[in-house]
């Protein structure tokens, strides 16, 4: 049997530090020494090959212009490797995940992003730990097949769904939650997969949508919110679509002012989406009078789905020129296992 093949793209982060040499200070370290770094990684039986940014990042600079290039990179290697991981800064970590699995689709191998609350090169770092069993993960095979098809977070012990996650500690080790999908698997003395939670093989062929649109935007709402707010960002021109972040089951406060504008963005095209700032349990317009007029002006409920999720979905559905009834289906439609059917 061939030993499995895994790609690891580097893109920065704090997984990604280690202290210079000569000052001492935390600088990114040069992926061409990723083996004097981590020798361990040497004994996976695992062919590893290595791809970096150009110029490696915060994670808190990635743009849609990085997410392409990331998607672009698993593209053109896609044939040639058993699976991919995404070395990342953990603050947006949660974006990208949602954004490739959107871009990526039927994806048939696995894409794990992971990355480390303490660097590298520091003696109690997380990040050694998160990448041996990030690549241990993407190289694993089932009936020699890739045993994950789908995009993963994988931090302190757990593997989740890249769609579901959300970055919710700055302090903890365990950083990342799926409040609203069972972890797809759990790394203790061995590996445990969870199958059940796991995407199933894709039957299409693999496609990648590079495009992500900038038309999207995110309104929170939050106790005396003001109308030049909101007119202000639901009159950008350019807007033509919106992730509405409501309290508790989808709500809003009952003001004519804030109804008259949804409606009137609802109007002029552009799609609003009902997300919950709770980060356990699913929007449901109607269950308060605060959100039974939602339905009624056309807001679509988000159901469970992240705010990042959210985001990305829309602004991979605009690029795909989806728009209006469209948009509403596919928003409310689980693509990529970004929402629990209701
Ligand atoms: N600011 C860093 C980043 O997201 C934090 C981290 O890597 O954990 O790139």
């Amino acid at each position: 049997m061939k030993a499995s093949s895994v790609l690891l793209i580097y893109t920065g982060g704090t997984i990604g530090m280690v202290h210079d040499g000569v000052s001492g200070s935390l600088i990114p370290f040069d992926l061409r020494h990723i083996y004097d770094v981590m020798p361990e990684l040497k004994r996976l039986p695992v062919t590893i090959d290595f791809v970096s940014l150009d110029v490696p990042i915060d994670s808190s600079d990635v743009t849609p212009a990085v997410w392409e290039r990331l998607a672009g990179i698993i593209e053109v290697n896609y044939p040639d490797f058993d699976g991919f991981v995404v070395m990342h800064g953990t603050d947006t970590m949660a974006y990208t995940a949602s954004a490739l699995s959107f871009m990526l689709e039927n994806l048939g191998k696995p894409v794990i992003l992971t990355g480390s609350q303490l660097p590298l090169g520091t003696l109690r770092t997380d990040a050694r730990e998160n990448l041996i069993t990030a690549v241990e993960i993407a190289a694993s095979l089932a009936n020699d097949a890739p045993r994950l098809p789908e995009v993963a977070v994988y931090f302190e012990s757990k593997l989740m769904r890249g769609n579901r996650t959300t970055k919710y500690s700055t302090e903890n080790f365990d950083a990342f939650d799926s409040p609203n999908h069972p972890v797809l698997a759990e790394a203790g003395i061995h590996i445990l997969y969870n199958s059940t939670a796991i995407l199933q093989e894709p039957a299409g062929p693999f496609t990648v949508h590079r495009r992500m649109s900038d038309r999207g935007g995110v309104v929170p709402v939050f106790p005396g919110i003001s109308p030049d707010l909101v007119s202000g960002v639901l009159g950008v021109e350019s807007l033509e679509a919106v992730i509405l972040q409501t309290y508790g089951s989808g709500n809003i406060p009952r003001q004519d002012w804030l109804l008259n504008a949804l409606e009137a963005a609802v109007h002029r095209g552009v799609a609003v989406v009902n997300v919950t700032q709770c980060s356990r349990g699913f929007v449901e317009q109607g269950l308060y009078e605060n959100s039974r007029r939602l339905t009624g002006l056309g807001v679509i409920g988000g159901a469970d789905m992240t705010l990042e999720a959210a985001l990305a979905k829309t602004m991979h559905l605009l690029a795909l020129g989806c728009r209006s009834e469209a948009f509403h289906r596919a928003m409310t439609a689980s693509l990529r296992g970004e929402l629990s059917p209701v």
